[in-house]
This record gives structure tokens, C-alpha cells and sequence, in this order.
């Protein structure tokens, strides 16, 4: 379902179901009439309804820094960022506090950041020069909102939580038809240059935190994204589901619990009712890298 800051829109299964309904029922003109009242009545419930999820969803902060005809767009490109992320990870049980900057670039987004104090915050550095259409296609509204989708993990995770968010970006987009080309191979053009790093006796843990600190970021972010890559393998394999689909019942049973990295891993695993997270941050933190990571992309 698409929520707007505009518009609202019925969700395209409820109207099928009510339709289909309508369609076994044998109706007299009485019943037509009383069908249309409740049909209207549930059309209403499910705006209001609706309404209060958009509401709380998420808050535009620093538009007044923009003109008016920029301001709108901005809110457009937010709207359909959330929209989009919320169709592939779920709805967040916390609103989304957005904030926005003016700042002359070579790209729409040049800079951008969450904060994770209290509910947390994204912060997005824009150049509204730049046209919707080049918004949308940007990756970094989608790479920030979904860290989101976890809590804060610490310094010594970043790279986990900069794997998650790279490794989502790409599903974020695909899911809503903004990818260019096949996801396998945006993963293998992304990830293949680093997994030379990988090619070692060290663990993949303490690597990913190495090249984190020695601000090689596009090594330690695609390094930490197949930590993801290696678990949807697992979770499509052994649970019939994706991580995706696994993210969006955490959103629902477990985000607001969960403080930190065991808590996720704990909460994950207790979804699926095996140890399939645990085992596998225990080998990124365990075994030699050389034996979890491959030596070329498949
Ligand atoms: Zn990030």
C-alpha cells in the first residue's frame, strides 16, 4: 500500500476481496443498498485508518528552507522513499523524523546520515537543481532508511549496520522497479572488487572493522553486505523466505525490544527457531575469512 502526505489510496487487495465478495453475493436492490453503506463504511474506516498511519509515519523537518514548488518536490521524493522502503522492510513501529539541508553538489543527495539518539533521526544533504526523477533514482534515501530497520549497533558493528543498509538499498529499489539491470549482478559489480580483502587467514569481522577504520568504506560496506548475501542464501534455502520478508516480521515483533546486536541475532533466530544468525556472526567473528568468504563472486 502506498501512503502519501496528499493522497490517500485503497488498498488494491481489500477492493479485489470486497468485490469478489460482491460478486458471489445474490443481490437484491435492499441488499445492494446496504452492501454500498458498508462498502462505504469500510472504505472510510480503512482512509482513516490510513490517515493516522501516514501522520506518524514520518516528519519532514527544514522545508522552509526550500521554495515552495522545491519544498513539494522534496516531500514528493521523501514520500515515495518511505513508500518504498516501507513495501520491502515493513512498517517501522517508530515514526521517522526526516531533515533536509540545501547544499550545492555534482549529485542530489551529497551527504547524508541517521542519528540514533532517542527515536533516531536521517539527515539529508540536497541539491534541489537536480529534478525528482533524480531523487528517486538515488540510492542514498534508500541505504539510510533502512538502517533504520535496526537499532543502533555501536561503533564496533559498523560494519554489519553498513552492510545491512548497502545490501538493502539495492532490494529497496529493485522491489519498487528503480534498479537498474538484475540485483545478482549489481550485488557481483558492488562486492567482487573486495573480496581480495577477504582472502585471509584473519576473520571476516575483524577485517570489515579494519577497512572501516582505515575509511576504505566501499571495501567494509560491500564486505559487510555479504555477510547479507550469505544469509538470504540461507534463509531462502532452509526457511522458503527472504531476509526482506524475515525484516518486516522483526519490524512487527521485535525492533522496539531490541537495544543491540545479541538482541537482534536473538530475536532473528527466534523467529526462524534456529540459531542461523548466531551461527553465522559466530563464524564472521571465528573462522578465517578465507573460509566463508569466496575467492570470486557467484
Ligand atoms: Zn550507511
Amino acid at each position: 500500500m502506498k501512503y502519501s502526505l496528499l493522497t490517500i489510496s485503497i488498498k488494491p487487495t481489500l477492493a479485489r476481496l470486497i468485490l469478489v465478495k460482491l460478486r458471489l453475493v445474490k443481490l437484491t436492490f435492499v441488499k445492494l443498498a446496504f452492501v454500498k453503506l458498508a462498502f462505504c463504511c469500510v472504505l472510510m474506516m480503512h482512509c482513516f485508518h490510513a490517515m493516522s498511519v501516514t501522520q506518524d509515519q514520518f516528519k519532514v523537518h527544514g522545508l522552509s528552507a526550500f521554495e515552495n514548488e522545491q519544498a513539494k518536490m522534496l516531500k514528493d521524493w521523501l514520500t515515495q522513499g518511505v513508500n518504498a522502503t516501507r513495501d520491502t522492510l515493513g512498517v517501522y513501529p517508530t515514526p521517522l523524523a526526516l531533515h533536509l539541508y540545501p547544499r550545492e553538489s555534482n549529485q542530489p543527495v551529497p551527504w547524508a546520515y541517521t542519528r540514533r539518539d532517542g527515536k533516531g533521526s536521517v539527515h539529508l544533504h540536497v541539491d534541489v537543481r537536480f529534478g525528482l526523477t533524480k531523487f528517486v533514482d538515488d540510492w542514498t534515501i534508500y541505504h539510510e532508511l533502512a538502517h533504520m530497520a535496526l537499532p543502533y549497533l555501536g561503533d564496533e558493528y559498523r560494519w554489519f549496520s553498513e552492510g545491512f543498509a548497502s545490501f538493502m538499498q539495492y532490494q529497496i529499489m529493485a522491489q519498487a522497479g528503480l534498479l537498474k539491470g538484475k540485483l545478482v549482478d549489481n550485488y557481483h559489480t558492488k562486492i567482487s572488487p573486495h573480496l581480495r580483502w577477504f582472502n585471509s587467514d584473519l576473520t571476516a569481522a575483524s577485517i570489515a572493522t579494519r577497512l572501516m577504520d582505515n575509511q576504505q568504506y566501499p571495501a567494509a560496506y560491500w564486505g559487510g553486505a555479504y555477510f547479507f548475501i550469505i544469509a538470504d542464501q540461507l534463509l531462502i534455502k532452509r526457511h522458503s523466505t527472504t531476509l526482506t520478508e524475515l525484516i518486516t516480521h522483526y519490524q512487527d515483533c521485535c525492533r522496539t525490544h531490541d537495544k543491540n546486536l545479541a538482541d537482534v541475532v536473538t530475536s532473528l533466530d527466534g523467529i526462524l527457531n534456529e540459531a542461523l544468525f548466531s551461527r553465522l556472526l559466530e563464524q564472521y567473528e571465528n573462522k578465517p575469512a578465507r573460509e566463508v568468504y569466496p575467492e570470486n563472486f557467484e
